[in-house]
């Protein structure tokens, strides 16, 4: 745990977190944004260890980095329905690798490319509703059940 990292600390608080936890491994944390969250299977796969990003990965993260990424991002597709699933990582808020997985639904003009920035700060500032709280709740039993059926290390 580095100090003065939110990520670290998010990892580090079970109490106020675990319940949006998906997989704990050596290498790869995985958990739901929290809520009030944009989207229902808004995911984040993110390294146990303190790295800003890729460029700082050893070996083994970099190795396993790609099943990691592919498996989740599948499951995300598979339980929530989405047409595909974005990956973006900036590092910024917090230097700890943290990459979002997020839904996106053809249907929903407001998730496509950047425009889900815009409708991730209008959940924000609450001028969107957030996702509902069962829903969030039923993707994280399903992602724990399918991270558990297929580990990622
Ligand atoms: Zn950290």
């Amino acid at each position: 745990m580095t100090a003065g990292c939110g990520v670290c600390a998010i990892h580090a608080d079970a109490a106020g977190h675990g319940r949006w936890e998906c997989h704990r491994g050596a290498r790869w944390i995985v958990r739901h944004h929290p809520e009030p969250s944009p989207l229902a299977g808004w995911t984040f796969l993110c390294s146990a260890r303190h790295v800003q990003g890729p460029a700082d990965l050893d070996d083994a993260e970099a190795a396993s980095f790609g099943p990691a990424i592919r498996t989740v991002s599948r499951a995300v597709r598979d339980l929530t329905g989405c047409d595909r699933v974005y990956a973006i990582a900036f590092g910024q808020g917090a230097a700890h690798l943290h990459v979002h997985l997020v839904p996106r639904f053809d249907r929903e003009d407001g998730t496509r490319a950047w425009n889900v920035a815009d409708w991730y700060r209008s959940v924000e500032r609450g001028e969107r509703p957030a996702a509902d709280t069962g829903d969030v709740a039923r993707f994280v039993a399903g992602l724990r059940t399918r991270l558990a059926a297929e580990p990622i290390g």
